[in-house]
C-alpha cells in the first residue's frame, strides 16, 4: 500500500496519455493512481507512471510500456497465476490492488484470455501492457524454466 512518509511530500509527474500533470507521493513505489484530467488508471512504479487498462478494449491507446527492471514482483503475487498458465498466456501477476490484480501482459490479449485470467486469480483483472522481453525475464525469474510444459 501507499507508505508516504510525509503527506506533504507530493511531487508531480506527467500522465503518459496526454501529458497531464498528476500529483504523486514521491515515496510511493508501487501503488495505483488516477489521472484527474482524463481518468486513466495509472500504476506508479519506481517513480514512473504507467497506464493500466481495465479491459482489453483499451489496449490500443496504451501500447507496450517499459517497466523498470529494478521493479521486483513479490513471490506471493507472482504465484497467483500458476506457471503453466503464465507461460501459456505470456503474463505475470505484478501487483495486488484493492480493486483487483494487476497483470503484466503483452498485447494483444483477447477478451477470452482476460476472462480466463479473471477466473484464475478469482478477482477483477487490471492490465499493464509490458514489453514481451520484460515479461519473459520475469517469467524466468519467478518460475523454474527447466521443466515448463509449454515451451515453443
Ligand atoms: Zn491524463
Amino acid at each position: 500500500m501507499i507508505c508516504a512518509s510525509d503527506a506533504a511530500d507530493v511531487r508531480r509527474q506527467q500522465c503518459p496519455i496526454r501529458g497531464h500533470s498528476v500529483a504523486t507521493g514521491e515515496t510511493v513505489v508501487n501503488a495505483d493512481a488516477i489521472c484527474l484530467h482524463c481518468g486513466t488508471l495509472l500504476w506508479c512504479v519506481e517513480s514512473r507512471l504507467i497506464p493500466v487498462a481495465e479491459s482489453s478494449s483499451e489496449m490500443e491507446e496504451f501500447g507496450p510500456c517499459e517497466i523498470p527492471d529494478t521493479f521486483v514482483i513479490g513471490r506471493s503475487v507472482a504465484g497467483l497465476i500458476p506457471k503453466k498458465a503464465a507461460y501459456r498466456y505470456g503474463v505475470i501477476a505484478a501487483a495486488e490492488f484493492p480493486n483487483g490484480i494487476l497483470i503484466a501482459a503483452t498485447p494483444p490479449l483477447d477478451n477470452e484470455t482476460v476472462e480466463m485470467l479473471r477466473f484464475i486469480v478469482n478477482a477483477p483483472v487490471l492490465l499493464v501492457w509490458a514489453d514481451r522481453y520484460w515479461v519473459a525475464r520475469q517469467l524466468a525469474s519467478h518460475y523454474d524454466t527447466n521443466d515448463h510444459m509449454d515451451g515453443p
